[in-house]
């Protein structure tokens, strides 16, 4: 980053009598513990000042867990177990639509054209075997960009990050994360239609996810 944006915010704590200035410059570097228990009044990281030092007043509150995955910002929704954490993936996954749609195209015995209702009524009309394919994505927890992520905890956070030590719950699969997208990408425009019908399903949710 070259032209940094620069701004000064206070931080407010019962022990601060006046506002502390602090000198926010926003980089990409994520926000965590070395800047909420800072003191010095720089702070170079993606939170521009607002959690600087804020774990040094009795009263700070813990900052949201936040960090960048392919461009996208993810917040920590639950530290537990991969098998666990990929479950609840899946169903946020699968609630947040299609990654992907294609337009429907219409297939009459076996030979795929160009769609339109008038044609698939005449040739069902016919006789044929009509059906509707399309071709969609589903987001996988895996996936660059997916509303839900699982990660493996490191070395690095079990022996750093509060929330990973604090965590005693089960940890069947492997110590693991849940990352959750601050913004949920858009569903697609194109609608998912039924295989018979060609018109629009109600329910524009994947069935399941993977
Ligand atoms: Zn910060």
């Amino acid at each position: 980053m070259t032209n940094a944006p620069v701004r000064s915010v206070g931080v407010r704590g019962s022990n601060h009598k006046e506002n502390m200035n602090i000198i926010g410059i926003l980089t990409e570097q994520t926000c965590g513990e070395a800047c909420w228990h800072a003191h010095e009044k720089e702070c170079r990281c993606s939170c521009g000042g607002r959690n600087h030092g804020i774990l040094n007043t009795p009263d700070g509150q813990r900052p949201d867990r936040m960090c960048r995955m392919n461009g996208h910002v993810y917040k920590l929704a639950a530290v537990g177990g991969h098998d666990d954490l990929h479950a609840k993936a899946c169903e946020i996954n699968r609630q947040a639509g299609y990654s992907y749609m294609e337009p429907a195209s219409l297939v009459a015995d076996g030979q795929q054209m160009e769609a339109t209702m008038e044609l698939a009524a005449r040739l069902r009309a016919e006789g044929k075997d009509v059906w509707w394919s399309q071709y969609y994505g589903v987001w996988k927890t895996t996936e660059e960009g997916a509303p839900a992520r699982v990660r493996y905890v490191t070395p690095a956070q079990l022996s750093g990050w509060t929330e990973v030590m604090a965590y005693q719950g089960p940890t069947d699969g492997g110590s693991a994360l849940l990352w959750v997208r601050e913004v949920m990408p858009d569903r697609p425009a194109i609608l998912r239609v039924d295989k018979q019908t060609g018109l629009p399903m109600d329910d524009q949710n994947p069935t399941r996810c993977w």
